[in-house]
């Protein structure tokens, strides 16, 4: 279902704002989303914003280890890097 700003018609992509995004009027109490509701979006966000954390380090783990796997002449010393590194 599309909510529409009562004052300027633009179509409103969330419910979460309390007032239109573009003009500014307040929306009617009846489309706001209760506190339950809006708690349960907001732990949605933290599990996307997780798994985007997650998906971010993979990379560079990834990066990393293309960077490792680059040093094929030095492998020796990599290896004792490595090591070092991960203490
Ligand atoms: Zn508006």
């Amino acid at each position: 279902m599309a909510f529409h700003c009562p004052q300027c018609k633009v179509m409103l992509a969330t419910r979460r704002l309390k007032h239109c995004s573009t003009c500014g009027a307040a929306l009617p109490a009846e489309w706001l989303l209760s506190e339950a509701e809006l708690e349960a979006l907001r732990q949605e966000d933290r599990k996307l914003e997780k798994r985007r954390k997650a998906r971010q380090k993979q990379r560079e783990r990834d990066a990393e280890a293309r960077r490792h796997a680059g040093w094929g002449g030095v492998r020796g010393n990599t290896v004792w890097g490595v090591n070092r590194f991960l203490g």
